[in-house]
C-alpha cells in the first residue's frame, strides 16, 4: 500500500495513492491511521493526484532521529573511520520540504548539499526491542534528501544547526508500507541526482547498521513511538566530497529516487527576501 499526506480544501488529510488517484483515509494523520490500523478507518471516492498538493508523508512524528556516516564511502570520503555505535542526530519537521516544494538555499550560506536516504516509519511502538524482533515494528520506507548546510554543520562537533535549516529536508513523495519491499528494505539501489547528473549510486544492502540494527539501537536508549522516523544515512558522493565542491544551487533539480519506494523530487531556490 502507498499512502500520501496531502492538502485539499484547506485541511491536511491521508490517503492511499493508486495509480492517478488517491482515496481519503478517515484517520486525522499519519501516527492516527497507524494507531487505528488501515485496515480498520473507512474509505472515500477516489480524487485526482494531480489536484492535490502533496504533504511529507508524516508531517508531524514524534522524533526524527538520523543517522549519520552509515555508508563505509561515505564514512570514506569524509574521513572518518567506521563508527561503532551508530552516529545519531535530530531533526525537526520545520525542516521538511514535500515532494515538489522547493529545497531552499539559504541567505546565511552557499553551502546546502545533498544526502539521499532511506527512511523507515514506525508502526509499533516499543522499548528495548531486539534486533529479531525490531522490523515487526516497521510501519513502512520512505525517501529523505538530508538536506545539509555544511559551513554550520561543521561549526561544532553537533550536527544540530547544519541539519535543520527550514526547508531543507526532502521528504516523500509517500510511504510504501513494509510489506510490499524487502525486509528492512535492504538491498534496494538508491541514487540522487542533479539535473540528471548521478551523484550516488549505491544499494541500502551497502548500510554499515542496517535498519534492524538501528531500531534495536535507538530503542535502547528511548522509546520508538508510532510516526517516528529514522532516516537511516547517505552513501558515498555527497557534494561536500567533491573536487570541486558540488553545491546545490538555486534553479537546479535534485532527484531521490529508491528502487521499489518512489523518486523524490525538489526543485531548488534562494532562500526568498
Ligand atoms: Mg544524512
Amino acid at each position: 500500500m502507498r499512502l500520501v499526506a496531502y492538502e485539499h480544501d484547506g485541511g491536511r488529510r491521508i490517503g492511499v495513492r493508486d495509480g492517478d488517484s488517491v482515496r481519503p483515509l478517515q484517520a486525522p494523520d499519519l501516527p492516527s491511521l497507524l494507531e487505528v490500523g488501515i485496515d480498520h478507518v473507512s474509505v472515500g471516492p477516489a480524487i485526482a493526484l494531480a489536484h492535490l498538493r502533496l504533504l511529507p508523508p508524516v508531517w508531524n512524528p514524534p522524533k526524527v532521529v538520523c543517522v549519520g556516516i552509515n555508508y563505509a564511502d561515505h564514512a570514506a570520503e569524509t574521513g572518518r573511520q567506521r563508527p561503532d555505535y551508530p552516529v545519531l542526530f535530530p531533526r525537526w519537521p520545520t525542516s521538511f520540504v514535500a515532494h515538489g516544494d522547493p529545497l531552499v538555499v539559504p541567505h546565511a550560506s552557499a553551502q546546502l548539499d545533498y544526502e539521499g536516504e532511506l527512511v523507515a516509519v514506525i508502526g509499533t511502538p516499543g522499548r528495548h526491542i531486539t534486533r529479531d524482533r525490531a522490523l515487526d515494528h516497521v510501519a513502512g520506507y520512505s525517501i529523505f534528501n538530508d538536506g545539509s548546510v555544511r559551513d554550520f554543520q561543521r561549526r561544532t562537533p553537533q550536527f544540530t544547526p547544519g541539519k535543520n535549516f527550514d526547508g531543507t529536508g526532502g521528504f516523500g513523495p509517500e510511504l510504501v508500507t513494509a510489506d510490499e519491499l524487502p525486509p528492512g528494505a535492504a538491498g534496494l539501489r538508491i541514487t540522487t541526482t542533479v539535473d540528471g547528473e548521478v551523484l550516488q549510486d549505491a544499494s541500502t544492502s551497502d548500510l554499515l547498521f542496517d535498519v534492524a540494527e538501528l531500531i534495536s539501537v535507538i530503542s535502547g536508549f528511548m522509546t520508538l513511538e508510532r510516526g517516528d522516523c529514522i532516516v537511516t544515512g547517505t552513501p558515498g558522493g555527497v557534494g561536500m566530497a567533491r573536487t570541486p565542491q558540488r553545491w546545490l544551487r538555486p534553479g537546479e533539480s535534485c532527484e531521490v529516487t529508491i528502487e521499489g519506494i518512489g523518486t523524490l523530487r525538489n526543485p531548488v531556490v534562494a532562500e526568498s527576501r
